[in-house]
Formats: C-alpha cells, sequence, structure tokens
C-alpha cells in the first residue's frame, strides 16, 4: 500500500500560513490591502497587545455579499484575478487569494460586510479554519475584520513572536507605509487605546508624512518629481540633517505598493554619496509609477519584493532622478565676495 497522501485543506492552510503571515502585522497589512481594494476612503486600524490578542480593521469599501463572503475564505478565492494573462497587468494589491485563508487558519476571525445592493448584512465567524458561525446581521455599507488570539491554534509560531510592544512596532511600521502609500485614503491608526496617528485622505503625501513622522521630518524635506525612460518618480528626499543610523525610513512603492528592492534602494544612495557620512542612510519616501508588464510582484507569497524586466534601467533612473533633485536642492546663488 502506498504511504502518499494528500493534505486535507485544513493543513493546506496552516502550512500557507507559514508563508504570508509570519507576524500580526502581516495580517494588518493583508487586511488593509484588502480594503483599499475594495475601494475605500476611510480604512481604521485598532490593535491590542502588538496584535496578537486584537486587531480590527473597518472599511467604507464596497463590501462582499454573503453567497461571497465563505468563498472568500478558501484558499486561492479571489474576485481580482480570472486569467493568467491578468497576472502580467495587475493593479489591484492582492490576487493570491491566500490571505483570508491564511489568517482564518491560524487565529479568531469575525467578518461582517454589506454592499450597497445588499437589503442587509452578513457576518462569519471562524476559528481555525473552521466556520462556527454564519448569518444575516445589520451594518452599515463596508466591512469590519476582527481578529483575536494570533497563532492560538500554532503554538510553535506563538513562541516565536516578539514582546507586544516589539509586535506593535512592526504594525506601526506597516501602518506608516500603508498611510503614505495611499495619501487619498483617510487611516486612523490606534494602539491600546491610543490614537497613533490619524491622516485625512487629501492626496497630500507632505501631509501624511507630517502626520506619522512629524514636523521635524518635514520640515527637511526635497521635493522629487521626475520623469525618465518608463518611469515617473515622485516623492521626498531627506536632507543631511535628517540622515539616519539605519535603513529604517526609506519608502517605495511600486504603483501604490510598498516593496523591498535593493537595486532601488542602491540607486538612491548612491545619488547620495558625498553627501553623508559613512553609515548613514538617506531618508526618503518614493512613489514609482512604471507600466505594471515591466514589473514581477509574483516572485514571494507576501509580495513584499520585485522583480524588474531591466534592473539596470531602473537603476539609472532613479540614480539620475534623485541627483537631479539632491543637485538643485543644494544650489544656492552665490555671494560676490569682495574681501
Ligand atoms: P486576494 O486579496 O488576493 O483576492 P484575500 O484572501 O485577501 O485574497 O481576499 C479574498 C477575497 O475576499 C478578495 O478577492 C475580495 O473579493 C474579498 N475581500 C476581502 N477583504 C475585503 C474587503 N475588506 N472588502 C471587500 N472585499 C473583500
Ligand atoms: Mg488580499
Amino acid at each position: 500500500m502506498g504511504i502518499i497522501k494528500l493534505l486535507d485543506e485544513n493543513t493546506i492552510n496552516k502550512i500557507a500560513a507559514g508563508e504570508v503571515i509570519e507576524k500580526p502585522a502581516s495580517i494588518v497589512k493583508e487586511l488593509v490591502e484588502n480594503s483599499i481594494d475594495a475601494g475605500a476612503s476611510e480604512i481604521s486600524v485598532e490593535v491590542k497587545g502588538g496584535g496578537i490578542s486584537y486587531i480590527r480593521i473597518v472599511d467604507n469599501g464596497k463590501g462582499i455579499n454573503k453567497e461571497d463572503m465563505g468563498i472568500a475564505f478558501m484558499r486561492h478565492a479571489t474576485s481580482k484575478l480570472s486569467s493568467e494573462q491578468e497576472l502580467n497587468k495587475l493593479v489591484t494589491l492582492g490576487f493570491r487569494g491566500e490571505a483570508l485563508a491564511s489568517i482564518a487558519a491560524v487565529s479568531k476571525v469575525e467578518m461582517i460586510s454589506k454592499t450597497h445592493d445588499s437589503i442587509s448584512g452578513y457576518r462569519i465567524y471562524i476559528e481555525g479554519g473552521k466556520i462556527i458561525e454564519e448569518g444575516e446581521y445589520g451594518c452599515p455599507e463596508g466591512t469590519v475584520v476582527t481578529i483575536r488570539d494570533v497563532f492560538f491554534n500554532t503554538p510553535a509560531r506563538l513562541k516565536f513572536l516578539k514582546s507586544e510592544s516589539k509586535e506593535s512596532m512592526y504594525i506601526t511600521d506597516i501602518m506608516q507605509n500603508l498611510a503614505m502609500s495611499h495619501s487619498n485614503i483617510s487611516f486612523k491608526y490606534i494602539s491600546n487605546g491610543k490614537l497613533v496617528f490619524a491622516t485625512r485622505g487629501d492626496g497630500d503625501l507632505k501631509g501624511v508624512i507630517l502626520a506619522v513622522y512629524g514636523k521635524q521630518i518635514v520640515k527637511n524635506l526635497i521635493d522629487l518629481n521626475c520623469s525618465r525612460d518608463f518611469i515617473t518618480v515622485k516623492g521626498y528626499l531627506g536632507n543631511s540633517n535628517i540622515s539616519r543610523g539605519s535603513r529604517n525610513y526609506q519608502s517605495t512603492f511600486i504603483n501604490g505598493r510598498y516593496i523591498k528592492n535593493k537595486t532601488i534602494t542602491a540607486a538612491v544612495e548612491a545619488a547620495y554619496k558625498s553627501m553623508l557620512t559613512i553609515n548613514k542612510f538617506p531618508f526618503f519616501v518614493l512613489h514609482i509609477y512604471v507600466n505594471p508588464e515591466f514589473v514581477d510582484v509574483n516572485v514571494h507569497p507576501a509580495k513584499a519584493e520585485v522583480k524588474f524586466q531591466d534592473e539596470q534601467l531602473i537603476f539609472k533612473s532613479i540614480y539620475h532622478c534623485v541627483k537631479d533633485a539632491l543637485i538643485s536642492a543644494s544650489h544656492v546663488p552665490e555671494i560676490e565676495d569682495d574681501r
């Protein structure tokens, strides 16, 4: 008799959750991205205990109807992708249909949602991947997702979490980047009952930077707005007053998606070379717009990394955009010296 068998759906989801959901901050990221994809103009995020005990995301997006709600929690279930061709020109943040299934596999999830067209809302409650309750529910348009007890059924993962304050910091970092990724959305972020920041959603990126980082940073920014080759770069560069001892204050967004990419970081830092002392890293918030066909976001389950068709060209374009902005900012009119 053979000994190889297919894993059951629940086990598969738990394993997959290991790739997508590393910590509570990953849950916040996935859920907020869903709210953004749902067209929300207001998103509020409340967490307690570093997100381990409680995460609630409220959005005013288009909602999910009752027929779709159970399916949304199934693996590879998505409304954002219907053919392989579409993979090459993604405009939504999600497309893998894995987040809700993964989150539900390792926590206790309640989703309440109502679409514009339905008379009543719908509620589902899932624990460790099993639907416990579902039914009609009165609520306003939009979606509320509440997560409790992250990793309650995977003690090995729970043990690997950091302290609540450290997990909180990871969430703050993600929230800052999500807010900067969409300055046209009003975000509110509350941790342990305290408002950490709120943004206006008026499309002003500098206003968002002020809300998340404060006045000192905003006073030291250089504008960047540049189109070169096939990319457009917009955003802000920090002057040397706000260079940092780490790369924690560097944010790159490609077509509205927060990403990490070594080529881009290297290009920016190369442009700063000679402006900063060794072991100092520039502050920057860069929005890069490029035809989605030139970039592959599907190289990592959490979609944190991207691949460009032509990395060298990207390096060159970013380098020159940043360099030009830095040069014009440092250009002071020469003063006649008649001594
Ligand atoms: P993906 O985002 O990759 O499609 P998810 O598992 O994150 O996969 O979500 C599955 C589906 O559930 C989405 O495609 C979407 O249709 C629906 N959904 C999830 N969150 C929301 C939300 N906040 N508002 C409306 N629809 C949502
Ligand atoms: Mg998603």
